[in-house]
C-alpha cells in the first residue's frame, strides 16, 4: 500500500467530493496519508480529518506565506493541536520568497519558532523552502537535532545542496515532478539518494501540472489568440487563492468571465450552487464541454461579455439575488468590464479577479499617489478593493509580459459617500483627471459641458478650506463626493 506522506484534502477543492474521493483511496492502493494542514484553518480542518477517518493522520503548522496570521495567542493554540495523538508532525514550515507575501525577517521568525517548538515536543518537521535556498539551509544548519527528523517537502533545488541534507539525515519529499519531462535535475537527484531517505507525496492537489493544459490544447490543437488576451492559469496554488479570497459557499451563484479551457471553472464549480461561465472564443466550447462534463452546475455561453446583460442574467439565472463575479480576466479590456459592472448595478457580493499587477495598484491606492486616478475612485465608491496575492508571469501559459495581481472588490450595499447626483461625480473626476497636471479650476472651466465656470470652483474650494491651486490627484473621494453635491446646488440655484 501507498503511504502519501503530504497531502491537502482540506483543501477547497475538495469540498464537493471529499468523502467519495477518500472512500476510494484504499481501492487506488493508499494506505495512509499525512495530510498537512498549513494554515490555521487548515490545522482546525486537519485535526477535523483525523478524527473522521482512521487513515489519516496530520502535520500541523503555518506555511511561510500564512505567519502573518500567527501571534501568540495563535501560536499557543498550534501548540496545542501538535499535541493531539494523531499529529505526528509539525509542518509546512519555512520560507518563500517565491510568492514573497511576507517579510524575510517575519518569515524567518515564525520558522526559527515552530522548529524550536517541534524540538520541545519531539515531533518529525516538514520543511517549505521555495527561493530561499541559502537561507533555508543556514537557519536548519544551525537549528537541526538529533531529536527530530526532518523532510525537505517538494524537493526541487540542485543535486549537490540534496547531499548536504542527507548528510544530515533529512529525508527528502518526492513527488510527482519527477515525472515531467523538465524534471531532469530532480531525476539525478533522486537516483543518487538512498532509497531510505525518500518520502512519497502527492502535495495534492497543488502540484500545478502545466502538463494537464499542454494535453487538452494538443488533443484539440489549439491555437491561442492573442487578441482575447489567453493567458491560461497554470498554477493551483493561484487558483486555490483565488477561490478562498472569493470565499465561494454552496449558496452562492457565480459568473465567471472568459474561462479559457475551464481550469478554475471547476474549482468554482465544486464549491459553488451554480457557475455561468461566458467566453468569447468558439474555438473553447467543445473543450468546455470536456473539461466541465462532471459538474452539472455550469452553464457555458459563447458571447461577447461586454455584450451580455449581466443584470438579466443575474436575474435569471439567480433571482436577482447577488452573484460573485470570478475571472482571470483578459488584460485588453479589464477597466471597461469592471466599470461595466459597476455602472450597469449588476448585483454583486464581490468581484475577485486577477488583472495587471500595475492595475490593481490604481484600484487601491488613494491621493498624492502616482497611480490615483478616475479608476481608483470609481472602484472605491462602489467597492472596498483588496490585494490579496501577487502572481508571478510564470504562473500562466504563454507568459504574460508584465506581474498581476488578484484583486478582491467587496461591493457595498451603500456607497460610503452620500452624493445628489451620481453622473455629474464621475464628470467631475473624469475631467479633473484627464489633464491630471492641471489645477481643479482649470480642469473643470475646460469642459463647458459640466456647467461648472472657474469662478464656482474657486467659490467651492473656499467653503471647503482648499486651496484654489489643488489639483484633483490631492483630493479624497469623501471631498469630491462634497465638491459634487456643493456644485449641484449651485447649478440648480443659478
Ligand atoms: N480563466 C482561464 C484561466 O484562468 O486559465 C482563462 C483566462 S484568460 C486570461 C482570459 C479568457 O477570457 C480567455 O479564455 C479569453 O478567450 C476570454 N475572453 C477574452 N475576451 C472576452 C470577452 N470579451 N468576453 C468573454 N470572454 C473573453
Amino acid at each position: 500500500m501507498i503511504f502519501d506522506s503530504h497531502a491537502h484534502y482540506d483543501a477547497e477543492a475538495f469540498d464537493k467530493d471529499r468523502e467519495e474521493l477518500l472512500g476510494g483511496l484504499a481501492d487506488a492502493g493508499v494506505g495512509t496519508v499525512v495530510n498537512v494542514g498549513a494554515s490555521l484553518e487548515g490545522v482546525r480542518r486537519t485535526v477535523e480529518l483525523t478524527e473522521k477517518y482512521p487513515f489519516i493522520y496530520g502535520a500541523a503548522g503555518v506555511h511561510p506565506d500564512e505567519v502573518g496570521a500567527l501571534n501568540e495567542k495563535t501560536f499557543g493554540w498550534l501548540k496545542e493541536q501538535c499535541g493531539r495523538k494523531k499529529i505526528v508532525a509539525v509542518g509546512e514550515i519555512g520560507l518563500d520568497y517565491y510568492w514573497d507575501k511576507e517579510d524575510h525577517s517575519i518569515q524567518k521568525e515564525w520558522f526559527v519558532r515552530q522548529l524550536r517548538m517541534a524540538k520541545e515536543l519531539k515531533l518529525p518537521v516538514i520543511i517549505h523552502s521555495r527561493e530561499a535556498a541559502a537561507d533555508t539551509f543556514e537557519i536548519l544548519k544551525q537549528e537541526k537535532t538529533s531529536e527530530c527528523s526532518m523532510v525537505m517537502h517538494c524537493y526541487s533545488y540542485s543535486s549537490e545542496m540534496a547531499k548536504e541534507y542527507l548528510k544530515m539525515g533529512f529525508y527528502l519529499g518526492i513527488g510527482g515532478v519527477l515525472t515531467f519531462k523538465n524534471g531532469k535535475k530532480l531525476k539525478e537527484t533522486v537516483a543518487e539518494a538512498p532509497m531510505e531517505q525518500l518520502l512519497l507525496e502527492t502535495d495534492c492537489p497543488y502540484l500545478g501540472n502545466p502538463q494537464n493544459t499542454i494535453e487538452i490544447l494538443n488533443k484539440y490543437k489549439f491555437v491561442f489568440q492573442k487578441k482575447y488576451g489567453q493567458n491560461f492559469l497554470i498554477d493551483s496554488h493561484v487558483l486555490e487563492k483565488i477561490i478562498r479570497a472569493a470565499q465561494i459557499t454552496e449558496d452562492d451563484f457565480v459568473v465567471e468571465i472568459g474561462p479559457g479551457i475551464g481550469t478554475m471553472t471547476q474549482y468554482l464549480a465544486a464549491s459553488a450552487r451554480g457557475v455561468a461561465a461566458i467566453e468569447i472564443d468558439r474555438a473553447l466550447i467543445p473543450i468546455l464541454q470536456d473539461t466541465l462534463s462532471a459538474y452539472d452546475n455550469v452553464t457555458v455561453m459563447n458571447e461577447d461579455v461586454m455584450k451580455v446583460d449581466l443584470k438579466k442574467l443575474a436575474e435569471e439565472m439567480n433571482g436577482g439575488k447577488p452573484v460573485k463575479i470570478v475571472a482571470n480576466l483578459p488584460y485588453y479590456i479589464t477597466t471597461p468590464i469592471i466599470m461595466g459592472l459597476f455602472e450597469n448595478h449588476v448585483p454583486a457580493k464581490s468581484i475577485t479577479v486577477m488583472v495587471q499587477k500595475e492595475v490593481a495598484d490604481r484600484m487601491q491606492v488613494g491621493p498624492g499617489t502616482k497611480d490615483y486616478g478616475a479608476l481608483s475612485l470609481a472602484v472605491q465608491y462602489y467597492a472596498e478593493p483588496e490585494i490579496v496575492a501577487n502572481v508571478p508571469p510564470n504562473c500562466f501559459m504563454p507568459r504574460p509580459n508584465v506581474g498581476s495581481a488578484v484583486i478582491r472588490l467587496s461591493v457595498y450595499e451603500e456607497p460610503p459617500v452620500k452624493v445628489k447626483d451620481e453622473k455629474l461625480l464621475f464628470a467631475i473626476i473624469r475631467a479633473s483627471f484627464n489633464q491630471r497636471r492641471k489645477t481643479l479650476q482649470n480642469g473643470l472651466g475646460h469642459v463647458p459641458e459640466l456647467g461648472i465656470p472657474k469662478e464656482m470652483t474657486v467659490q467651492i474650494l473656499e467653503e471647503m478650506g482648499l486651496p484654489a491651486s489643488v489639483r484633483g490627484e490631492a483630493l479624497t473621494l469623501e471631498q469630491f463626493a462634497g465638491f459634487a453635491n456643493r456644485a449641484a446646488s449651485l447649478k440648480e440655484q443659478s
